[in-house]
């Protein structure tokens, strides 16, 4: 089902789909996103301070909760700590000012963005503080790699839920995926349809037109099959309502083989090791 949970190494239950809105624009247009993706099933958001559209988040979320019924407590809210806020006390405030901007008094899922080196272990002690007061359920980190995590966790308290990188059949991560896996670290994709360049792909084209289902379905599906928690983007509502339509097919062993060797170490977004 749409809102089935994975649980988190420390018992905390997130949906394994969710929507992601890198790129929405504040106001109306991503008001009108949460609303459709929360109507249409979906139970997690997926935000970051940087993307400058917490504020319409927050309040797409408060209008459907009062237009369904549904309670604060069923959602999953995730927000992300920017870059030029890393840093003990920088973090906590970024925290701070993020649950303002979203009108939320608590968040499900707070992640340091990017591994800026020199600073991400303090910031990952004020994820610690965060967590221990109760205002944010899981705490994790985005785009690090194995020898990033290695470093928190040789100086964490608390290891961390859930890491969120670049993840679709052209990177497929497969070691990383294993590191996580053998350290209870839930693994999660953004741009989990590689921002929309895949649909011309012959091998999903073949494996879709085989189970009548989109390639997005058919990429989405090979995310969950393999375990990963993905947060798909879409503002357009019949496309939100296909992204959620993944629960009533199986792809084969065969076709996990074959986009599983999809694979080239390619990437779209920043590497971990070479950003700004
Ligand atoms: P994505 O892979 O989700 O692709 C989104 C694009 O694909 C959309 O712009 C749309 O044009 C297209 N699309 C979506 N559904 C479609 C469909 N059914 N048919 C045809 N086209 C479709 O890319 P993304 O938005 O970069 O990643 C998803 C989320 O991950 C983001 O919104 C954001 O929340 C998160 N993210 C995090 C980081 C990070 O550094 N942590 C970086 C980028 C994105």
């Amino acid at each position: 089902k749409i809102d089935d949970k994975v649980t988190l190494s420390n018992g905390v239950e997130m949906p394994w789909f969710g929507l992601g809105v890198f790129q929405v624009e504040d106001g109306q247009i991503v008001v009108d996103s949460v609303k459709a993706a929360i109507r249409n099933g979906y139970r997690s958001i997926d935000t970051a301070a940087i993307y400058e559209n917490e504020e319409g988040v927050g309040q797409g979320i408060k209008e459907a909760i009062a237009e369904t019924g549904i309670k604060r407590e069923e959602l999953f809210i995730t927000s992300k700590v920017w870059n030029a806020d890393l840093g003990y006390e920088s973090t906590l405030s970024a925290f701070e000012d993020s649950l303002k901007r979203l009108g939320l008094d608590y968040l499900d899922l707070y992640l340091i963005h990017w591994p800026v080196e020199g600073k991400f272990v303090e910031s990952w002690k004020a994820l610690e503080t965060l967590y221990k007061t109760g205002k944010v359920k899981a705490i994790g980190m985005s785009n690090f790699q194995i020898h990033h995590l290695k470093e928190v966790i040789k100086n964490a308290e608390i290891m961390p839920m859930i890491n969120q990188v670049e993840l679709h059949p052209l990177l497929n991560q497969e070691e990383l995926r294993k590191f996580l896996k053998e350290n209870s670290i839930q693994v999660e994709a953004w741009a989990p349809l590689m921002q929309g360049q895949l649909f011309e792909n012959e091998t999903l084209l073949t494996i879709a037109k085989k189970h009548n289902k989109s390639i997005a379905q058919v990429v989405l599906r090979w995310h969950l099959q393999n375990g990963v928690v993905i947060i798909p983007k879409s503002i357009k509502e019949h496309r939100i309502q296909e992204n959620g339509d993944l629960f009533n097919f199986e792809l084969s062993e065969e076709d996990m083989k074959q986009i599983n060797s999809l694979n080239q170490n390619h990437r779209v977004g920043p590497d971990p090791d070479n950003f700004d």
